[in-house]
């Protein structure tokens, strides 16, 4: 069945969220189901274009193969993240191509990304994805507002960004999104960053970025979906909670874990030690960041 549907539409309904867990790395897979079930909660286990293009994940079908070596339904499942229809060096992407890629290799959601577009243009081809996802019984994640992080180049510091809130996610503009484009979930920009961003020192040490949870609160019950968060981590801990608390339903974990494994293997060279700082990084996310120990059951539903 739908089971990223219900997963997510649980995480609203019981103030809850589901992590999704991006693994550019295939030997990062194991620790991080690991973790997962050592926790007793549920999340996505996700790979992004990203990831296969610049970092080592190799392509969304070794990512499908590798989750299966581990896969354990009550826990994890598959979820294609960031297809970028204009990707981060502003080159346009066939994204259907690889939307019908990750149905056929058994990703259970998808996501597509039209944010570098203007409204209508990402309006246009987040309808058209949304189709094709739903044609598959898939949902479909899509992403409004401007996450900051991933563009290369000076950005304004943070504490500038989050005062004239720019590039969040607009109020009218997302309920007219999700109207129109028909998206099960909505990424939205509420103060969140990805990767790192320069602190007001100008050193490329990553903030601790905070949410605007009024404006989360109030884009919930503008588009009546949950939201989804990216750059989750590295945001303070009280604000997630506040997040979730008001319609964060899902939220992208990807460069804390890719850090603690990458900057393991850099410094030992051990790949086992690496994998296990993964394996801990995880189950400290998600038992004191997202307290999510023990939500399994009321995350996937009583069969489960
Ligand atoms: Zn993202």
């Amino acid at each position: 069945m739908d089971q990223n549907a219900t997963a997510v539409r649980n995480a609203l309904i019981n103030n809850l969220t589901v992590p999704a867990f991006n693994i550019p790395y295939p030997p990062m897979m194991e620790p991080v189901i690991r973790a997962v079930r050592d926790e007793d909660a549920f999340a996505f286990i996700a790979v992004a274009r990203i990831e296969w293009e610049k970092l080592g994940a190799i392509s969304p079908a070794v990512i499908a193969e590798e989750f299966r070596e581990y896969d354990d339904a009550r826990h994890v499942s598959l979820h294609l993240d960031h297809v970028p229809v204009i990707d981060e060096d502003d080159l346009q992407v066939d994204w259907e191509p690889i939307f019908r890629q990750g149905i056929e290799h058994g990703y259970q959601s998808l996501m597509i990304d039209g944010s570098r577009l203007d409204l209508e243009g990402n309006i246009e081809v987040t309808r058209r994805a949304v189709e094709i996802a739903h044609s598959a019984g898939l949902p479909c994640e899509a992403e409004l507002g401007a996450v900051m992080g991933h563009e290369d180049g000076p950005q304004p510091p943070y504490e500038e960004l989050f005062r004239t809130k720019m590039g969040f996610t607009d109020i009218e503009q997302a309920r007219r999104f999700v109207t129109q484009t028909g998206c099960d979930w909505l990424s939205v920009a509420v103060g969140s960053i990805h990767g790192s961003v320069r602190g007001a020192g100008g050193g490329a040490e990553k903030v601790e970025a905070r949410l605007d949870l009024e404006h989360v609160e109030r884009l919930q019950e503008a588009t009546g979906v949950p939201l989804v968060l990216h750059g989750g981590s590295g945001i303070n801990r009280d604000c997630v909670q506040g997040g979730i608390r008001r319609g964060i339903a899902k939220v992208n974990v990807a460069s804390e874990i890719r850090r603690a494994y990458a900057g393991e293997l850099e410094s030992s060279g051990d790949e086992q030690a690496a994998c296990e700082l993964v394996y801990e990084r995880t189950r400290s996310l998600l038992h004191d960041y997202f307290a999510l120990t023990g939500t399994r059951r009321a995350i996937i539903g009583e069969g489960g």
